[in-house]
């Protein structure tokens, strides 16, 4: 059961020294109590109070760690019901399905699209995570090959799926190093599953069927001395999965249920044939709580949208994502090329460094550090101000890149251009650049050096 916040203040040092970032004892007892708060941040808890205060700590949803390295990610640790409460933490994992009946030619495909299907946006590379690899066809030996084939061919995490624990131990000999999530324990082999995770030290998936016998597998498996655990109701039906993640993520943060705390796997995969309808359950399950989710093959037209969404989705509300400041070369710029500077809110960029590159002119892009604030929001709180921006512009380093003196300042921040020009000095001309980005092209289309 969990601990109150006045309980676990009880075991705290009292010193009230902030070191684990917030003012007060209490009020870091009260954040734990919340599970907002890492008992790690306070360094002077005792071992003694340590371990009573283990369980009060944990995140209601614990998180669990499936892969190592490169291929390596962390899914569940979530603390709330909405992102708008605070932040979701560990994104939706997306799985490619690949069986040991599929022709070797079919499997380097699948491990192929897994490995480049790459995007880059906002500065954040965007994939889909792991390969699961299943045993179809009940056969030790295929389901070994197929392993053997994955871990040569792919460095992301792996997710085992037998329902034989005999079969996935031959497929667990190959990749144990690497490890992936076994899938699935169920009411009769809990405890072979149970051995195999354990002296593998790899998370294991529950498998049931419906939630009530989900709870007897998650306990066994928990008494057996499994901790990371991946839960799947064993709804495959779109309704009977969705009300069930709610059900789990309900029971989990608003219940602290532990035998139910954990993340959880969907299969989008085993609800429909048609691939378009296969990424709106994705989609949906993304927002509405997959840890994982295991597609039936990956599509960049269908997983680009669904990457974008989980990218929105766990970005942190609180935190606007924003771009390194500093200055961005968009197509080749020469010395006689336009400069353009603007604030360091991630969209801003790449709307604006889109737009240049739309425009084929090669430009400098100075980007600006305005703690991720859009231009205007950026203005209004001072921090897109002539004087800021000169002082920028000045040790940037631009001056060395071109020999005009002209900046481009955004359209909406043409009140700053007066102060921006004192600051850099009399040899510099400031001009307005169009409010909206979408003018950007037709603005430097018109744009000469020695232009006024
Ligand atoms: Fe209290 Fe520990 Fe935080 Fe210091 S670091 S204020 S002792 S909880």
């Amino acid at each position: 059961m969990a601990l109150t916040g006045i309980a676990i203040f009880k075991m705290l040092p009292k010193t009230n020294c902030a070191e684990c970032g917030v003012p007060t004892c209490m009020a870091f007892a009260m954040k734990l109590a919340q599970g907002q708060a890492d008992l790690d941040a306070c360094p002077y808890v005792s071992d003694e109070a340590r371990a009573a205060l283990e369980e009060a700590s944990a995140p209601p949803i614990r998180p669990v760690a499936i892969g190592t390295g490169n291929g390596g990610l962390k899914v569940g640790g979530e603390t709330v019901l909405f992102r708008h409460e605070k932040t979701f933490v560990n994104s939706t994992a997306i799985a490619v399905l690949i069986t040991d009946e599929m022709s070797e030619a079919e499997v380097d495909k699948r491990l192929e699209r897994l490995n480049t299907l790459q995007y880059e946006r906002v500065g954040v590379i965007l994939k889909a995570d792991l390969a699961a690899l299943k045993s179809t066809s009940g056969d030790a030996g295929a389901f070994a090959k197929l392993v053997e084939r994955a871990v040569a061919k792919t460095e992301a995490g792996l997710i085992l799926m037998a329902d034989s624990p005999d079969v996935l131990q031959e497929g667990l000999k190959l990749c144990a190093d690497r490890k992936p999530l076994l899938y699935a324990a169920t009411s009769e082999t809990a405890d072979k599953f149970a051995a195999l995770a354990k002296e593998a030290k790899c998370a294991v998936a529950a498998r049931a069927d419906g939630i009530q016998d989900l709870v007897g597998v998650t306990t066994r498996l928990t008494e057996a001395g499994i901790k990371d655990i991946v839960l799947d109701t064993g709804a495959r039906s779109v309704r009977g999965s969705l009300e069930d993640q709610i059900i789990l993520r309900r029971a989990a943060i608003e219940q602290k249920f532990r035998p139910l705390g954990f993340p959880t796997i969907t299969f989008p995969c085993e609800m429909t044939d048609n691939p378009m309808k296969e990424a709106l359950i994705s989609s949906m399950f993304i927002a509405k709580y997959g840890s994982i989710l295991v597609m039936s093959d990956l599509d960049g037209a269908l997983l680009f949208p669904l990457l974008v969404q989980r990218l929105n989705i766990y970005t942190d509300p609180q935190r606007p994502m924003a771009t390194t400041q500093g200055i961005y070369e968009v197509g080749g710029p020469k010395e006689d090329s336009p400069v353009l500077v603007t604030s360091n809110f991630s969209l801003t960029y790449f709307i604006v460094s889109g737009e240049i590159e739309g425009s084929r002119i090669p430009a400098w892009l100075l980007v600006m550090d305005t703690e991720g604030l859009s231009v205007l929001t950026a203005w209004a709180a001072g921090k897109f101000v002539g004087d800021a921006i000169g002082i920028f512009v000045k040790k940037s380093g631009i001056v060395d890149k071109i020999k005009h003196r002209k900046i481009i300042i955004p359209g909406y921040a043409a009140s700053i251009s007066g102060d921006l020009e004192e600051e850099l000095g009399s040899d510099w001309q400031v001009q307005i650049g169009p409010r909206e980005a979408a003018h950007i092209p037709a603005f430097l289309k018109m744009w000469t050096p020695n232009g006024g």
